[in-house]
């Protein structure tokens, strides 16, 4: 197998330069990635339905013999149409394929054929549009679907599986060794394969899912858990003393209780241990993870050591840069901002100054990662918003001190089992509390016909001095067909709100112009500002009070609830907007839960309930490599299997010299890319 992966699919009869860029796009380079390219879902063909019993509006499987030649003509908007008529004992239905010039030469008149689609009534007479079709005989009873892109339809990456299944070596090696297949009663890794694609029944199916699931998870475990079995690193940088107190003093308000014990967890770990300390915050939106991690970079660096912070956006690292020195500069503390936006000259006197030592706290994007950024004594590393960061990003930040301290904190609310697996690396503390005075944010769902009652809400409250977002799904609307921003602001500005001040504010804009409306906003010179997600993460405006979310069916629940985090900051009455035409019972039953609850971690079980894990974790969410085919909610069970395996075999699997794990260590590296290299 592992060979395959050094076959490039051109290889592959049928696939040339130009197809060969297609599936690259679906990520697939190798014959070996194709065949880890698993069906998305499968067409049962092997239940026949006759044309007179088939029920229109359902997806069916028809055996039908072809009554009259493909005619194909051009209709309305250029499209090319093909029609024809097929029939069986009990009625005819017609049939209709849109764009395919070659139609005419795959269905013979005469012929038998098995359709599979939906079928349609149109004033008596039954349709297909576009189904897919067999000839008899060569029908396979279930058919793998792939997810595809535009010019590489599902069929013909089935014909290129066929070809790329029958390159698989007599005997392939499997990774996971016989004890545990036996164990965990699991088919082999070839069976497997030639089943997922090629299924005769259901039962290949789930054998086949079940056994490539626990290989997926058994090898996510062991490349995480190798992480947490390294031999624990002395770190070289010593905390004699908790500043936690003068740190305080420093502050308008006093630190909830559960911002204290965070602290303290965290000043614990660096005091005592000789280990560096490796700690997530988690605490739901709003909850005051800055100041934590504020609180402890000053104790390190009051100690004699550098403080790093990265976060993900600009917007987000420039916001801390301007409170942390509002809070630090007057107490001693120098700090600098490093984003990729800035000119050179001013990146690299921030350099210089981090090198000779003067720079404490340096704050910044992605940009922190680069090579030419070097500290002279980093002793912590902070990343805000964890989810957002690989733990390759990670890794590459504490590779710039002598294994500094690492704190990380995240607002996705995970449920604590999964914590524990993602994070299993980390200690975690939970601010599980919000600032005093805090509100609820009101949340309503409502659909277009009251929109104009909601926008009069908004002008009520800018009259009385707050201010507003707008949050729409889409920069522009070339791809989604919804407004974009840019076209929103602009007939916002020049209709309803055209006695108020609207501002635009979207990821593909120059950073200065971002910032330049962001800081127009926080000196509230902007009383509407309409933006796409840029805003989701971590901006703080507590006078902005009212969230309106725009085709809101379109994010996922836990992206809703971090929006939604943007208002209820500060001592106003906030309110969050959620405008939706959806009339799916799905959708507005996840938009209810939304107004039921501000609890983040609620909000995260019912996201997981009503949904499965989604783009909840997906691997953007939390830095985990992309999964295939296991589903870390989903498949709990498996997982705990695969847990126990690992755990079993980690002795074993650590020696690098054993050649029985050779085929997972394999697989952890694929998995983790890079990443896993550090992790072996
Ligand atoms: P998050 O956890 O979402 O990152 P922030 O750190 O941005 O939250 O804090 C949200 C807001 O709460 C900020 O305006 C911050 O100044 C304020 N805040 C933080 N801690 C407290 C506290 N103990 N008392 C009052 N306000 C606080
Ligand atoms: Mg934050």
């Amino acid at each position: 197998m592992a060979s395959l992966y050094e076959i490039p699919i051109e290889r592959i009869n049928g696939i040339g330069e130009k197809r060969a860029r297609l599936y690259n796009k679906l990520g697939i380079v190798s014959v070996g990635d194709l065949i880890r390219f698993y069906p998305r879902t499968y067409e049962d063909w092997s239940k026949v339905t006759d044309i007179f019993s088939a029920v229109p509006g359902d997806v069916c499987c028809i055996k039908a013999t072809l009554d009259l030649p493909v005619t194909s003509r051009r209709v309305a908007g250029g499209k090319l149409l093909a029609t024809t008529r097929a029939s069986d004992e009990t009625a005819f239905v017609k049939l209709a394929f849109f764009n395919n010039k070659y139609i005419d030469s795959m269905l013979r008149q005469g012929s038998e054929y098995l359709f599979y689609g939906k079928l349609t009534d149109s004033s008596g007479v039954r349709e297909m549009i576009n189904p897919t079709f067999q000839p008899v005989g060569r029908a396979l009873p279930i058919h793998p679907i792939y997810s595809q892109v535009a010019g590489l339809p599902t069929k013909q990456i089935e014909a290129s599986m066929k070809h790329a299944l029958k390159m698989l070596p007599e005997t392939v090696n499997d990774p996971i060794p016989d004890d545990i297949r036996a164990r965990y009663d699991l088919i082999g890794l070839k069976e497997a394969l030639l089943k997922i694609h090629f299924p005769d029944s259901e039962d290949d199916v789930s054998q086949a899912r079940r056994r490539l699931i626990f290989e997926e998870l058994l090898v996510l475990v062991l490349g995480l858990s190798s992480v947490k079995n390294l031999p624990e690193k002395q770190t070289s940088v010593t905390i004699e003393k908790d500043f936690t107190d003068e740190f305080t003093a420093l502050l308008p308000f006093s630190l909830t209780n559960a911002q204290r014990r965070a602290i303290d967890e965290c000043i614990a770990d660096m005091r005592k241990n000789k280990k560096a300390m490796n700690r997530l915050v988690q605490g739901d939106v709003g909850s005051g993870k800055t100041m934590v991690a504020a609180a402890v970079a000053y104790t390190c660096i009051k100690n004699g050591s550098q403080a790093a912070m990265m976060a993900p956006t600009e917007i987000l690292a420039r916001q801390h840069y301007e409170n942390f020195q509002k809070l630090l500069v007057p107490a001693g503390v120098n700090v600098s901002l490093l984003t990729g936006s800035m000119t050179l000259k001013q990146k690299r006197e921030v350099l210089a100054s981090l090198e000779e030592g003067s720079t404490d706290l340096l704050v910044g994007t992605h940009s922190l990662i680069s090579d030419n950024v070097l500290f002279r004594k980093l002793g912590i590393v902070i990343t805000d918003e964890q989810h957002r960061f690989g733990v390759r990003q990670r890794a590459t930040l504490l590779a710039k001190g002598k294994n500094p301290h690492l704190l990380v904190m995240s607002a996705t609310p995970i449920p604590r089992t999964l914590a524990l697996m993602i994070y299993g690396d980390l200690d975690l503390s939970v601010i599980d509390e919000l600032p005093p005075g805090r509100q609820k944010v009101e949340t309503f769902l409502i659909d277009d016909d009251i929109r104009g009652r909601a926008y009069n809400f908004l002008i009520k409250n800018i009259n009385e001095g707050r201010q507003c977002y707008i949050v729409c799904p889409a920069v522009d609307n070339t791809d989604t067909g919804l407004k974009g921003v840019e076209e929103y602001a602009a007939e916002i500005s020049t209709t309803v709100f055209k006695n108020h001040r609207v501002g635009v504010l979207h990821g593909k804009m120059k950073t200065a112009d971002k910032d330049r409306v962001m800081s127009e906003f926080i000196e509230n010179k902007i009383d509407v500002l309409v933006s796409t997600t840029v805003i989701e993460v971590g901006v703080d405006v507590p006078n902005a009070v009212i969230m309106l979310i725009e085709n809101a069916d379109r994010f996922g629940l836990s992206q809703l609830h971090q929006l939604r985090g943007r208002v209820g900051r500060g001592e106003h009455k906030s309110y969050c907007i959620l405008l939706s035409n959806a009339k799916g019972e799905d959708a507005k039953h996840r938009m209810n839960a939304l107004c039921r609850t501000n609890n983040g971690f609620e909000i995260a079980d019912e996201d997981l309930r009503l949904r499965g894990p989604g783009d909840f974790f997906g691997s953007r969410q939390h830095g985990l490599p992309e999964l295939k085919i296991a589903d870390l909610a989903e498949n709990v069970d498996i997982l705990r299997s695969a847990q126990a395996a690992a755990k079993n075999i980690m002795p074993g699997y650590m020696d690098a010299s054993a050649r029985e794990y050779r085929g997972l260590r394999a697989e952890v590296k694929l998995l983790f890319g890079s990443v896993g290299t550090q992790l072996n």
